[in-house]
């Protein structure tokens, strides 16, 4: 399907295929001259490419050996797999072998192709260059991916624009407190943000803070109030699972199964826009057992305030009405007009520790 988008395209390749051809009849003319005129010994006739392959040079005398060989190297499509994590660094592995399949399949390959955007003569040596058009390229990867993600395939709860922030290089105005004051983050990778959730059919946003059942939760920043389980109520361990299920069906964590039943008796607290320049944050506190009676939407909280107990809520085991598996699931949500982001998604794991670590205060 080459659709409208891609209409300046056939342009584009018409005048690269010209360019392509003049090159080309002059250098068979080149190839003449040198016929008559060799009287020196060839050079090696040799390819440059860039670091990041988007560009190479062919670099001849005018005996122009192996330069048709040379130029099907410098025309080698270059993956849609590599392009696209030039756009987009940060990808996940998984993500970016899904993606990059659907853009295989969404646009041409020739697109990929460096094409010829120079020639120059420097007394002997000719040197011919080929250029991926960035410019060009870059924009309807871009629209593709955007089209895809608002399908909603991975990562898609919350998320709108697939532009991640650098969570690594981003730093809060002030650190975070930990929520569990004797707790600093964990370090196993299934307890922090962009592990798998299987049971769920989803990803994990947030952090896993163990504790007993009971333990004092604090806030993390001086905030105000949005959501308040004053009056939370397990579900039934069967209704549970038949929410899981249209989870299951469905290949993701719909937003509302999420919010509404496996967070549990949750708050959420808005940080406004002071603690990430550019970003709205707020936090999420998962999976309580009791929260003060104070703690109500507009109660403006302090940073290390406590006002709420750890437990299970949400969990199969409280369904069941056990106490096993209690832990305070925690997240940190940015906002900006283009969507929503969990802190330090699509961060391999050592970024992710070094991330947190400059995050919260020791
Ligand atoms: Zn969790």
């Amino acid at each position: 399907m080459v659709s409208r988008k891609y209409r300046k395209s056939s342009k584009h390749i018409l005048a690269g295929f010209i360019s392509t051809s003049l090159f080309l009849s002059s250098c068979s003319q080149v190839k003449n001259q040198s016929d008559i005129v060799n009287s020196k010994p060839a050079i090696n006739t040799k390819i440059v490419f860039t670091k990041d392959s988007l560009k190479a040079t062919i670099i001849t005398d005018t005996n122009l050996s192996n330069f048709d060989e040379l130029m099907l190297q410098a025309q080698t499509p270059l993956t849609a797999k590599y392009l696209f994590n030039k756009v987009y660094p940060n990808i996940h592995d998984s993500t970016l072998v899904v993606y990059s399949k659907e853009l295989s399949e969404n646009i041409p390959e020739s697109f990929f192709k460096r094409s010829i955007t120079g020639f120059k003569k420097d007394g002997e040596l000719l040197q011919f260059t080929f250029q991926i058009d960035t410019a060009f390229i870059f924009p309807i990867i871009k629209n593709d991916i955007v089209k895809f993600t608002k399908i909603g395939y991975l990562h898609s709860m919350f998320n709108i624009d697939p532009v991640v922030p650098k969570f690594d290089e981003l730093t809060p105005t002030t650190k975070l407190l930990l929520p569990i004051e004797s707790l600093s983050f964990p370090s196993k990778a299934s307890r922090l943000p962009n592990a798998p959730r299987s049971y769920r059919s989803g990803i994990h946003r947030g952090i896993d803070f163990f504790s007993n059942w009971g333990t004092p939760v604090r806030s993390v920043a001086d905030g105000v109030i949005i959501r308040s389980d004053l009056s939370y109520k397990e579900v039934s361990p069967d209704f549970r699972k038949e929410m899981l299920k249209r989870a299951a069906t469905l290949d993701r964590t719909p937003s509302d199964i999420f919010n509404e039943l496996l967070l549990g008796q949750a708050v959420i607290i808005d940080h406004g826009f002071k603690l990430f320049a550019g970003y709205r944050a707020i936090t999420i506190y998962a999976h309580l057992s009791n929260i003060d009676s104070n703690i109500q939407p507009g109660y403006i909280i302090k940073a290390g305030e406590f006002f709420a107990m750890s437990g299970n809520s949400g969990t199969e085991p409280s369904t069941l009405g056990t106490r096993k598996e209690s832990h305070l699931h925690w997240e940190l949500i940015l906002q900006n007009s283009g969507g929503e982001y969990y802190f330090g998604r699509d961060l391999d794991y050592e970024k992710l520790i070094a991330a947190l670590d400059s995050l919260f205060q020791n």
